[in-house]
Order: C-alpha cells, then structure tokens, then sequence
C-alpha cells in the first residue's frame, strides 16, 4: 500500500496539497482533521462539553464513523447522519482541537486511519500521521508557515468561498491551536524525525503542491 503523511499546523496548506497529491498519483485522499470535527461535531448536537473526557468517553461507546466519498469528495457519517456540511463553521475548529486532546478520541480515530490505511493507497493530512498513526509511511512531509502568513491564507481561501473573515480572529484562531495541538499529551502536533520538512512562508500555494508531488514521486519510485 501506499500511504502518504502531510502534517503541519492549521492553516499551512496541507489539504490543498493532499488534494492535488491525491490527483496527480490517483488514490484516495483522508482529510483526518475533518473526522476530529466530525466527532465535536456530534457531542455539540448531542449537548455534550467537548471538554468533558468522561462525557465525551461515554459518548464514543456507542458512536459509529463511516467515511465514503460521493464524486470524489469525502463525507463523514455519524451514527447514520452525514455531518459533511456543518464541519467548516468557524466554532467547529476549536471544539474539534479540544475534543481531540483526549486520548479516548484519539485511540478510536486513529483506529479508523490505520484500517483505512490497511485497505487503500492513501495521502493523509493531519497532525500526527507521520509520528503516530502511520510511522511507516512511505513519505512524510511536514509544512510550516509563519502564523500571520496562515490567517492570510485562511482568510482569502475563506472569501473564496464567500465567506468574510476577520484576519485578527483568524490569527488568534490559529495561535490558539497551535498551542492547543503541540501541547495536548498524546500524538502531539509533532515533525516526524524522517519527515521532510517544507517551510512555505514565503512560496505561492502552487508552488508548494508542485514541491511536494515532486518530492512524494521521487519518495515512492
Ligand atoms: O485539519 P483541521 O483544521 O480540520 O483539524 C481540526 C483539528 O483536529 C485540529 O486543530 C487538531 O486539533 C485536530 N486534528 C488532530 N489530528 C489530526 C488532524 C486534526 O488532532 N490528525
């Protein structure tokens, strides 16, 4: 199998990356940071306090997770309800880095990646995939940008979508969860010793997914 590991902190591309990865070698991409949110996602509906761990552990005995992709595009279903379209909302990101701070959600996402790594040639983004969920990867890239330089990004990506954002908010959204996912006790925002690491402060995003495919071909030829 085939498994590509992007990792790097909110905001540094890693999704746009992984998407055009995913493309160009033709295999399956998981957004893993989309099941974190998925998971906040239910305890809010449910009234749970994602900072709740017995709660929340309560809640995960009995919560099912099925990923699938309809045309091309992932969806993640809870107990039978595709919570694909509210996971983007600005309040999801800090409740879904909270919620994942537990080792209870942690353990069960991280069993869902490993089997679906089992299964398919994969590229994954998220945070810990190169240190933790798949230390075997068959290439692990780590791309940093400055926190400013990411709200920027965030925030044109975001008014391409229609979406006003306020670049302060955004900055200290980021901040927040910089700190949050490099401190939290297991499988921490982490590079990976093997991991190439890309610092993209200053690169265009096409520029970055141009980098990265090169690097990923040269990796699994
Ligand atoms: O990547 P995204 O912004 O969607 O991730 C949302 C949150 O999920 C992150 O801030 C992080 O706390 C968590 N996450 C994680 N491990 C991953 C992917 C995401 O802890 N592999």
């Amino acid at each position: 199998m085939i498994n590509i590991a992007i990792d790097g902190p909110a905001g540094a591309g890693k999704s746009t990356v992984a998407k055009a990865v995913a493309k160009e070698l033709n295999i399956v991409y998981l957004d893993t940071g989309a099941m974190y949110r998925a998971t906040a996602y239910n305890a809010i509906k449910n009234g749970i306090d994602v900072n709740d761990e017995e709660k929340v552990k309560e809640m995960l005995e009995t919560l099912t997770m099925d990923v699938m992709y309809e045309d091309g595009v992932q969806q993640i279903v809870v107990n039978g309800f595709n919570t694909t379209p509210y996971l983007r909302e600005h309040y999801m990101s800090k409740a879904a880095s909270d919620i994942s701070a537990h080792p209870c959600v942690r353990y069960k996402m991280v069993d869902i990646q490993r089997e679906l790594a089992k299964t398919y040639d994969l590229v994954l983004d998220g945070r810990d995939i190169g240190t933790f969920v798949l230390p075997d990867a068959n290439c692990k890239i780590f791309l940093v940008a400055s926190p400013e330089e990411r709200a920027r990004r965030r925030v044109a990506e975001n008014k391409l979508k229609g979406q006003e954002s306020d670049y302060n908010t955004v900055l200290e959204d980021i901040k927040k969860r910089d700190y949050n996912d490099s401190h939290r006790k297991v499988a921490p925002l982490k590079k990976a010793d093997d991991a190439i690491e890309l610092e993209t402060t200053t690169m265009s995003i096409d520029e970055v997914v141009a980098t990265v495919i090169k690097i990923v071909k040269e990796k699994i030829q």
